[in-house]
């Protein structure tokens, strides 16, 4: 197997791994947003035999294994093609990504348009064409949208009166179809259209601000958001959350061990759904490294890896992370985000209090994105902390 393909860009893949502070960063996309327990179980050992041990879910619905070696990676390709979690051909990985509800049932609106597009995308990799890394699609067509705040570049969603429709991102109306074929003819057509309209020097759909053509005018509201899955019990499993989105490969292997559960649906929202999982996982299983209780502040955190374990890091982020979930209980403060530096890989959108580090120390933005304006400066993590227990910036 050839050397692996080093991107220092910010969208690695299986094939084409990212370089970062800890070895190459190996991310795998699940078809359809789910792992069959074997599947689930062969990556636990992959990240033991190759990567670091952990197991990290990216909001975007991804699973990665840090701290491969140049040495591991065609052994851990190799396994990797061989469980069916990354495809033998390293151009399907360049399709767009396409993230799922992950309450979808066979044969449902989501289902069908994830299959579709899998054919489209992956079965036929002429249909769709050359699009920008980091674009997406969220396949969204339940009831009421969960996906709103994942990133993606088309949605499906459905309509307040509970029609289809195929929303640009970036615009708050959609173009209603008729069905399922209608809505991904729609998608091929409008990616086509952005990069007529500049989409390969813009990137992502919402910064196209173009008014869309005539044959996609959008004319429809989608249906009122609703929640991302709830830890503990669902029709169809369990849900747990993972700590900042990591996991022990011990732990999951442990929550896998009883052969009730199926496979792993996979959120973007730091969750994992197990499928045939019935019963919270204390029971008779050690949960050390898996978050059950919806009150649990770790939820509310957005933390990136930081340093070492990213180059681009100057400040750790875990550890602060850790010692301000652990005083938040009597000072809760809205949505927390902990960034190693500017690009803000855990969250894109503003967040109440954002650290973000910088020359070794760490800015305080309020209610911002990690790419603005700070309020203070230069911080250590024992002044981030006191700012967490004052709510006073002016002490900084
Ligand atoms: S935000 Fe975090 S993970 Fe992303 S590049 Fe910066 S330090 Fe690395």
């Amino acid at each position: 197997m050839r050397r692996p393909a080093r991107v220092r860009g910010w969208c690695p893949g299986a094939w084409r791994p990212m370089a970062t502070g800890d070895g190459l960063l190996v991310r795998v996309r699940p078809d359809l947003g789910r792992l069959t327990r074997a599947q689930g179980l062969a990556l636990c050992d992959a990240a033991e035999a190759w990567g670091s041990g952990l197991i990290e879910l990216t909001r975007r619905a991804n699973l990665q294994l840090r701290g491969v070696s140049e040495a591991g990676w065609p052994a851990l390709m190799a396994e990797l093609v061989e469980q069916a979690l990354v495809s033998a051909d390293a151009e399907a990985e360049r399709t767009p990504a396409r993230l799922l509800a992950p309450d979808w049932r066979d044969g449902d609106d989501t289902h069908r348009a994830g299959r579709l597009l899998h054919d489209a995308c992956v079965d036929n990799l002429t249909a769709w064409p050359m699009l920008p890394d980091k674009w997406g699609l969220a396949l969204d067509a339940g009831p009421a949208p969960v996906l709103g705040e994942a990133p993606a570049d088309l949605r499906l969603e459905r309509s307040r009166k509970g029609g289809l429709l195929v929303r640009a991102d970036g615009r708050d109306l959609g173009t209603p179809v008729d069905d399922i074929e209608a809505a991904v003819t729609l998608m091929t057509r409008l990616a086509r259209w952005f990069l007529e309209s500049g989409g390969a020097d813009a990137g992502r759909m919402h910064r196209i601000t173009t008014p869309l053509p005539d044959w996609a005018a959008a004319t429809t509201a989608p249906a009122a958001s609703g929640s991302p899955l709830r830890l503990g019990a669902h029709p169809f499993g369990w849900v747990v959350g993972l700590p900042f989105g990591r996991v022990p490969a011990s732990t999951l292997r442990a929550a896998l061990a009883d052969d009730q559960v199926t496979g792993i649906r996979v959120t973007p929202w730091r969750r994992l759904l197990l499928e045939g999982r019935r019963g919270n996982i204390n029971d008779g299983q050690p949960a050390d490294g898996l978050i059950q209780d919806e009150d649990d502040p770790r939820l509310a955190m957005d933390v990136c890896p930081g340093a070492p374990h990213c180059a681009q890091a100057s400040v750790a982020t875990l550890d602060l992370a850790r010692a301000l979930s652990e005083r938040r209980g009597d000072h809760p403060a809205g949505r927390v985000h902990v960034s190693g530096c500017a690009k803000g890989c855990a969250r894109g959108a503003p967040a109440e209090v954002c650290l973000v580090g910088r020359d070794g120390r760490y800015d305080l933005m309020l209610g911002g994105r990690a790419d603005d304006t700070p309020v203070a400066t230069g911080l250590d993590a024992s002044d981030a902390i006191e700012y967490l227990e004052t709510r006073d910036a002016s002490r900084l």
